[in-house]
């Protein structure tokens, strides 16, 4: 199943920060958005950056309160691995389980398209097997 089919049932919106935003801000903003991280973006297109709120909570764990007022740029990762909406579910599958990251965000032309999460990547396998099922228990009974 391609990244494309996903993007068609979720749609393309997604969740941006600017860098200067401040931590406070960032938490509220995965919090409205009710999603686990957001793509750091100075213009809304690019992808700059992306934060999770493992990210915050790690700077929390050291820094306490004053991770608050830093932004975040501070606390991105600026090294994001994206993909192509040709990509298919098993290959994110795979580059989410060996570098241990829950976010993907989609880009075409280096403008960002979408994002999927490893709860779209276990919906759209889940899914797919859920069809595989039926299809080989009709063969199985003769339908
Ligand atoms: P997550 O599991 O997505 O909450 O993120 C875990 C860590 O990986 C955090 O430090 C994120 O900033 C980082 N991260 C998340 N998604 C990506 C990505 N697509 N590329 C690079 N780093 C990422």
């Amino acid at each position: 199943m391609l990244i494309s089919e996903v993007l068609k049932k979720k749609g393309s919106t997604v969740a941006t920060v600017a860098p200067d935003m401040t931590i406070d801000h960032v938490v509220a903003a995965l919090a409205e958005h009710g999603v686990g991280a957001l793509v750091v973006s100075v213009d809304g297109n690019s992808v700059d950056g992306i934060i999770s709120e493992r990210d915050v909570v790690r700077a929390l764990a050291v820094d306490g309160a004053a991770t608050l007022t830093r932004t975040a740029g501070d606390l991105m990762t600026a090294e994001v691995v994206t993909c192509s909406r040709d990509a298919t579910i098993e290959q994110l599958m795979a580059e989410m389980t060996e570098r241990r990251f829950r976010h993907v965000p989609v880009t075409e032309n280096g403008r960002l398209i979408g994002i999927v999460s490893i709860g779209d990547v276990v919906n759209a396998r889940v899914h797919n097997l859920e069809i595989a099922t039926e299809r080989l228990t009709n063969y199985i009974s003769g339908y």
